[in-house]
């Protein structure tokens, strides 16, 4: 029932209705889950391809919903962040995700360290204690945590972001920039960040073994993480092409199918006690 102009807003319509009826059940849902224990994580290996070893392992949220099954991020990590949600999310993540690690480091589980993502609506004054007290509560070093920021943290010239960031990097705790190249950021940006990785998106990986100019976006993004002295780490590898392309280029660290999904604690155990990989 659409007449033009604004008239419309005035109309019943079912399909608007019965979406924001889903959205606000999911709101619900939600608010319960974090409250529940429905988040868990699943756990992606990084293998370092000349040792051929599990060097760390990506933490990656799901949601375990009653009726609903198992739902990815990309369908509730935006609704969290816009319900102001993310603080207790990620402080619940740190938390969680060391607390992992360290019980596979007392199971004798030789793994380095895991990759926590960090939503930019994180930072808060806050955010520094609670790298800390998570660290503290599991006993983990400072080393064995490595942050997962995106550019939109990189974009936040706050001095507060800044200083949360160096004084992390300082006590041991590595920062990883995600998603580069996928928003605005600029190298400038980038050069001003306290930084020890830099992750190639599968967006640029997709296509490397069909596209020269995916291959040549590639070996640029990979030559300038080089001339920044960053740590490479290639996601999203799926085929054997993608894998010899990126290695070939530079890339160390493999993260992707081609080696494992993200996967829960018990089967990680299970493929970490199979060896090697590569
Ligand atoms: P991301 O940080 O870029 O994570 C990489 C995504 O690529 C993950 O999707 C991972 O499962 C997927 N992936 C890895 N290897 C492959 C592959 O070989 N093929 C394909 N097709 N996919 C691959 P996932 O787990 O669905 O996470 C999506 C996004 O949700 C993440 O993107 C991240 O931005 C966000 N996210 C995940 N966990 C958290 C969290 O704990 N906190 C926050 N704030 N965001 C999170
Ligand atoms: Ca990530
Ligand atoms: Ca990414
Ligand atoms: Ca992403």
């Amino acid at each position: 029932a659409k007449h033009g102009g604004k008239s419309h807003y005035l109309y019943y319509d079912p399909a608007m209705d019965a979406a924001g009826v889903e959205r606000l059940q999911l709101e619900t849902d939600l608010r319960k889950a974090v409250e529940g224990g429905q988040l868990q994580f699943h756990y992606q290996p990084q293998v370092d391809t000349r040792s051929g070893t599990v060097v760390g392992v990506e933490a990656l949220l799901r949601w375990q919903h009653p009726e609903r099954g198992l739902i990815p991020p990309d369908l509730f990590v935006p609704l969290a962040e816009e319900l102001g949600l993310i603080p207790e999310i990620g402080n619940w993540g740190l938390q969680q995700a060391c607390r992992d690690l360290a019980g596979l480091h007392r199971e004798g589980f030789a793994l380095p360290k895991v990759a926590v993502n960090v939503s930019a609506l994180q930072f808060g004054p806050e955010f520094g204690e609670q790298v800390k007290r998570a660290l503290e509560d599991s006993g983990l070093p400072p080393r064995a945590l490595s942050l997962e920021v995106t550019e939109g943290i990189a974009m936040d010239n706050s001095e507060l972001t800044l200083h949360t960031l160096d004084e992390l990097q300082s006590q041991g705790v590595r920062l990883s920039i995600d998603d580069f190249g996928t928003g605005y950021s600029s190298l400038s940006y980038l050069s001003r960040f306290p930084l020890d990785e830099l992750k190639i998106d599968r967006s640029f990986v997709t296509g490397v073994e069909s596209s020269e100019q995916q291959a040549s976006l590639v070996s640029a993004i990979i030559a300038m993480g080089r001339s920044l002295q960053l740590e490479l780490v290639a996601e999203g590898v799926e085929t054997a092409e993608q894998y010899h392309y990126l290695t070939r280029n530079g890339a160390r660290v493999i993260q992707g199918y081609l080696f494992s999904k993200p996967v829960v604690v018990d089967e990680l155990k299970a493929l970490l006690g199979r060896g090697h990989f590569a």
